[in-house]
């Protein structure tokens, strides 16, 4: 068993798709990035990379490269999860906390899970998605950013 962590916090901005966990949530604001901002997917990214002792998001996906301007964050998942599964890894669980003061993410959060689930081609249980607030407080609190975490449990198999 190997096990890796993820962090990620994006800021948001006004006029941008929100998009988080592979998902579009309707909002007024959305996620900066060079990406299309998926905080949630780029920290299983980096906690599946990191499990897998393959370094982070940036090593694989530099955002200097032009080739990944408004990419999908959910190719870039999967095209990490293909290299750690070629070294011979399965997934045994994910659990995330996403920390967002607004929108209220509780009614995505099961679709998010079966998202996850879907592009990394395992069973929905093994994937938990968390949603809490800051408390009002920080960046976080002031609806300026959102920030996740993650994760990730593999076994050699
Ligand atoms: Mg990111």
């Amino acid at each position: 068993m190997r096990i890796g962590i993820g962090y990620d916090i994006h800021l948001l901005e006004p006029g941008r798709k929100l998009m988080l966990g592979g998902l579009h949530i309707p909002n007024d604001k959305g996620l900066k990035g060079h990406s299309d901002g998926d905080g949630l997917l780029h920290a299983i990214t980096d906690a599946l990379l990191g499990a897998a002792g393959m370094g982070d998001i940036g090593d694989h996906f530099p955002d200097t490269d032009p080739n990944y301007k408004d990419a999908d964050s959910a190719v870039l998942l999967k095209a990490a999860f293909e290299q750690v599964k070629r070294r011979g890894f399965e997934i045994e669980n994910i659990d995330c906390n996403i920390i967002a003061q607004a929108p209220k993410l509780k009614p995505y959060k099961s679709q998010m899970e079966a998202r996850i689930a879907g592009l990394l081609e395992i069973e929905t249980r093994r994937v938990n998605v968390k949603a809490k607030t800051n408390e009002g407080l920080d960046a976080v609190g002031r609806k300026e950013a959102i920030a996740t975490q993650a994760v990730v449990l593999l076994r050699h198999s």
